[in-house]
C-alpha cells in the first residue's frame, strides 16, 4: 500500500468508498466521474503503477480482473448488449491515475 496513491487508501478503506464487489485481491466501485450510464472501476489491491509495470507473477490477477468484468457486466445486466474494458496507460495513454485499473464501461439497451 503506498501511502500517497488514492486507489490504494480506497482500497484499503481509508475512503468511505461503496464497494460493489470485494474479494482478498480485487475491489469495484463506481467511476466517481461516469462516462457511460455504468462505468465502474475494477481495482487490485495490490499497488501496481500500470500496464507498463507488470511482472509475470502479476498473470493470474489481471486474469482475474477480466474475470470480475464479467462478472459484473452480467450484474449489471449489459453482458449481453456488450460493453468496454479499457486500461489507460500512462500520460499519453490518458492515465491520471498511476494505479492499475480496468474500466467497465456500457449501457442497457
Ligand atoms: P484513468 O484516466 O484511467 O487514470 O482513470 C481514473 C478514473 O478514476 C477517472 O475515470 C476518474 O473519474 C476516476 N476517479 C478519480 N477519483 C475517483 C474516486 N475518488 N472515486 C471513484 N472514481 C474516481
Ligand atoms: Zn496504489
Amino acid at each position: 500500500m503506498e501511502n500517497d496513491c488514492l486507489f490504494c487508501k480506497i482500497a484499503h478503506k481509508q475512503m468511505d468508498t461503496q464497494f460493489l464487489y470485494e474479494d482478498d485481491a480485487i475491489v469495484v466501485f463506481k467511476d466517481i466521474n461516469p462516462q457511460a450510464p455504468v462505468h465502474l472501476l475494477i481495482v487490485p489491491k495490490k499497488h501496481i503503477r500500470s500496464i507498463n509495470d507488470l511482472e509475470p507473477s502479476d498473470e493470474a490477477l489481471v486474469g482475474k480482473m477480466c474475470t470480475v468484468a464479467k462478472k459484473m457486466a452480467e450484474k449489471e445486466d449489459i453482458a449481453k448488449t456488450g460493453y468496454n474494458l479499457l486500461f489507460n496507460v500512462e500520460k499519453g495513454g490518458g492515465q491520471v491515475i498511476f494505479h492499475l485499473h480496468m474500466h467497465l464501461m456500457g449501457q442497457k439497451d
